[in-house]
């Protein structure tokens, strides 16, 4: 088997395509190779060595020493030097990569193959003995903490005591000798920790490192990372093991990070930073803050440290072309790793970069606009679930901004919270139901579960491309990054920011899209939805074939969900209606009336108020498709339950509280869900349904006739297993749908149906379709009596599940394919067979779930329905399915 593939010289083994075997780091390297440009010769072992070596108790395969050692003497045939080699020294980064990229969840160790002899040869070959001893104690440093597992804590204590004794601000200041000072107590440490002195055998180190990558593959970041992406495990992960080159080579060298196209905005201009004489990841972990690329961003940011473009023109040139270059052949933004040695440029990594969704937008419509892709592959680049974050608020620019301190606008949206210093305090706070903002230094990946918990992040440390600013884009969560100008004290638990102290629990605001940090709550802005929200919309409207509805019963809501661009209402819950003001104690009444002659008063009473509530509905959608279901609950939900309730109710209907109370408890059901509700109650009081059908009838004959465009209401029964169930209401809503026409003499065109929400009504779909001339999923119900689980109790044991791997996500969340699927399939092609061109759709919060709804394409549904925030989310999604 070849364990190997090797990448330098113009030329690859490997390519773009082959990920899933290199990662993408080394897929990447390997392409940017054979595109001729400048990247350190290297190899990669394959994912599969590292699925080896889980599968055979951390072993490797027996091929795999001879390829590294062929492997490790073609990268230094083509960098003139060989590993070990004190004459001729290579040095080399051992990097993990795996197939999605897992940013800072893997470490990197640098400048592998230094001991304390080839440390010297590397001072004499370089003539730059600080930079030989810098590179030296970074890598004990790295190795310690990566490979021989001590915390690099110890290290920074020992080097902030350094620093302290001599009086330095920077690391940057050490002389050589002074290096060597810090090296000697690192490796008294290391020795002091293990007992044993710091491995100085080149072969050893690298196999060490070998390991230390396929075992953080396992680690407890690297899990979490996995589970929050639905990452699976199987992939595992790629080595790299490449020759190093040096940023820290003094003042013409650097090293940097950048993104062909602005991240956080989208706008097409070369954005990065980097630092002179510095290396790996010194830019991500914010020890110094970073210089701007360009001149033009350098300017914009009002920065005073000269651009990368200034200091290093040349460098910057070739960068710029190899920018372009790249993101051309990848089709898309570029997020780029470099290092400058010497004034020459080295390209170190590429990846499609990560983006917020509006710069997801921007992009995809320039790139469309520009030719550089298609407008179907615009629709494709924005991930629908990401649209969320477009519907976050921002701060009113009319509110009055008490600022107390400005970091970078590192994440977009605005948040208001409560400050906690510790993602343990933010989870904490999460659970019980409070808001925070997540304040830090800077975040690890370690805080990952903190800043999930958060409203958003704030650190005082760290660029635009911190830990904090790439995570908080990738999760949608507003984030300020290095406002440096404040404080935060985790002992005495304080921010101390221009003069006022605040401590946790104090509520503050940020504002991801300026950087600003104010003091309290400020007033908030929905956001617009127009430019390239609305071009990109457009052009997956073309692209799709269902339609999208919303599930919406309140005329805001309706409203809402209409500039969303839903196409009319998918499923509108009338027993909401009932729950407000006066409504509630008509329905109460209704309810505990002793016969019919008592329900048809009080539903005398709710008739006029239900008819005006369709009236508007049937405005605000013009036309359009509504989908009314008759009352659905088990009637307890409506009941008086304190005192006060009782007495109203008591009141009205002239009879003893006492009384009421005893209608109540004769209602009580053990199992309300599986009880008397749905179309039981039109079945066993088919006045509620006759007064419901009436409201519906004359409203859609009232708002026809202001409206000028003719309302065709479709009418959904509820909970049906039986066709006699559908037979018997169907029969009552004709009869009222009848006297209704006949009083208006007008006609009206409407359509009756049913919920398929129970596995029988499924199974008898082909039957219930000789009566329903429509079915709508409800894929809530569905689940649970197709599991047999309840939706309300069920989240915690499906918690457990998922953790053991029974199951793959939560059903309610995302439809079961494999079974209720399969009812859906079925009972959607057994109603066809029937009724050929029977209306199909789905309701319930799978309508709203981008890999429900691709489901839903397949089955070959009309339309999905959605609640309003997720319509958008629902009709990009409809289209990705489609094309
Ligand atoms: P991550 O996946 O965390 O970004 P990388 O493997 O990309 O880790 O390494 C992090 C950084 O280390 C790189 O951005 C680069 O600056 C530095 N680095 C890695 N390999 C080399 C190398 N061969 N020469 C110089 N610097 C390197
Ligand atoms: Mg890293
Ligand atoms: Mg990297």
């Amino acid at each position: 088997t070849k364990w190997v593939y090797t990448f330098g010289d113009g030329a690859a083994e490997g390519r773009a395509g082959d990920r899933n075997l290199l990662g993408g780091k080394g897929a990447n390297l390997a392409e940017m190779c054979s595109l001729g440009l400048p990247v350190p010769p290297g190899f990669t072992i394959t994912t599969e060595a590292c699925n080896f070596y889980y599968a055979n108790g951390n072993g490797h395969p027996e091929e795999l020493a001879g390829q590294v050692k062929a492997a490790l003497a073609e990268v230094g045939r083509i960098a003139g030097r060989r590993f070990g080699d004190p004459e001729k020294l290579l040095l080399v980064s051992v990097r993990s990569g795996g197939r999605a990229s897992m940013p800072g969840m893997m470490d990197t160790v640098l400048n592998l193959g230094l001991n304390d002899v080839t440390v010297e040869a590397l001072a004499r070959d370089s003539g730059d003995a600080r930079f030989a001893y810098d590179s030296y104690r970074r890598f004990i440093q790295m190795y310690s903490d990566v490979v021989l597992g001590l915390d690099h804590e110890l290290f920074e204590e020992i080097l902030e005591e350094e620093k302290a004794r001599l009086g330095y601000e920077l690391d940057t200041e050490f002389s050589a000798g002074q290096w060597q000072e810090v090296i000697a107590l690192y490796k008294d440490r290391v020795e002091e920790e293990l007992g044993k002195p710091f491995p100085q055998d080149p072969d050893e180190q690298l196999w060490g490192a070998i390991g230390a990558v396929f075992s953080s593959w396992m680690n407890a970041r690297a899990i979490t990372y996995r589970r929050l992406h639905d990452i699976p495990e199987s992939w595992g992960t790629a080595v790299n093991v490449q020759a190093m080159v040096f940023g820290n080579m003094g003042e013409t060298s650097a090293t940097g990070v950048a993104f062909t196209r602005n991240p956080s905005t989208g706008e097409k201009a070369l954005y990065g930073e980097f630092l002179v004489n510095a290396q790996g990841e010194d830019v991500v972990a914010g020890i110094r803050t970073p210089q701007n690329i360009t001149e033009k961003a350098r300017i914009a940011a009002g920065s005073d440290r000269p651009s990368l473009q200034k200091l290093m023109p040349e460098a910057f040139a070739s960068f710029v072309d190899i920018c372009e270059r790249l993101e051309r052949h990848y089709r898309d933004m570029q997020d780029l790793e470099f290092t400058i040695e010497r004034g020459k440029l080295w390209m170190l990594q590429t990846r499609s970069g990560k983006r917020t969704a509006k710069a997801a937008l921007k992009m995809a419509a320039d790139m469309a606009n520009e030719g550089l892709i298609s407008r179907d592959e615009a629709v494709l680049r924005i991930d629908p679930a990401s649209l969320d974050q477009l519907l976050h608020p921002t701060i009113d620019p009319k509110a009055e901004r008490n600022v107390i301190g400005t970091g970078l606008p590192a994440s977009p949206g605005a948040a208001t919270g409560e400050i906690v210093f510790s993602s343990h305090e933010a989870e904490e706070a999460r659970k019980a139901g409070r808001k925070v903002i997540l304040v830090r230094v800077e975040t690890s990946p370690e805080d990952i579960h903190g800043m999930h918990a958060a409203e958003g992040i704030l650190t005082t440390r760290g660029g635009m491309t911190s830990h904090a600013a790439v995570v908080a884009r990738g999760m949608g969560k507003p984030c300020v990054s290095g406002a440096g100008s404040l404080r935060v004290d985790y002992r005495a638990g304080t921010l101390v920011a221009m003069g006022h102290t605040l401590k946790g629990g104090d509520v503050v605001t940020i504002d991801g899209g300026t950087g600003q940090v104010l003091k309290g709550a400020v007033a908030m802005l929905q956001p617009e939805l127009s430019g390239d929200f609305a071009a990109i919309m457009e052009w997956a409207d073309k692209a799709r074939r269902m339609k999208v509805r919303t599930n919406a019963e309140t005329p805001a809501d309706a409203r809402m969900a209409r500039s969303f661009g839903a196409e009319g209402i998918g499923l509108c819950r009338t027993e909401h209606m009932f729950f407000d003001g006066d409504r509630i104690v008509a329905m109460r009444e209704m309810i505990l009336a002793e016969d019919e002659k008592g329900r048809r008063a009080a539903l005398a009473k709710l008739l006029p108020m239900q008819r005006s509530d369709f009236v508007e509905l049937f405005e605000i959608m013009a036309g359009l498709p509504v989908t009314i279901r008759l009352l659905d609950p088990p009637l307890h939900e409506f009941l008086p339950k304190t005192e006060k309730e009782f007495e109203e109710v008591a009141a009205v209907l002239n009879v003893p509280a006492d009384k009421l109370r005893h209608r109540t408890e004769a209602l009580h059901e053990f199992n309300p869900m599986l009880g008397h509700r749905g179309c039981r109650l039109a079945v066993s009081y088919p006045e509620i349904a006759e007064m419901q059908t009436r409201a519906i009838f004359e409203a859609a004959v009232e708002a026809g006739r202001k409206t000028g465009s003719p309302v065709v209401p479709e009418i959904m029964v509820p909970l049906v297993g039986l066709k006699k169930e559908l037979d018997y209401v169907k029969a009552r809503i004709d009869a009222v749908a009848k006297s209704v026409i006949e009083e208006a003499g007008v006609s009206v065109d409407y359509l009756t149906g049913t919920m398929i929400e129970l596995p029988r009504a499924a199974i008898r779909a082909h039957v219930i379709a000789e009566t329903a001339e429509f079915f709508s999923f409800g894929t809530n119900d569905l689940t649970q009596t197709t599991f047999g689980i309840s939706r309300d109790d069920a989240a915690p044991f499906l918690e457990t599940y998922r953790q053991k791997g029974i199951i793959d996500q939560d059903p309610f969340v995302s439809i079961d394919v494999d079974g209720v699927g399969e009812l859906v399939a079925m009972a959607a092609e057994k109603g066809r067979s029937t009724r050929p061109g029977i209306k199909l759709g789905i309701c319930g919060e799978h309508g709203g779930d981008p890999a429900s709804i691709r489901f839903c394409e397949k089955v070959g549904l009309d339309y999905v329905s959605c609640s309003p925030f997720r319509v958008p989310i629902a009709r990009l999604a409809a289209a990705q399915a489609a094309v």
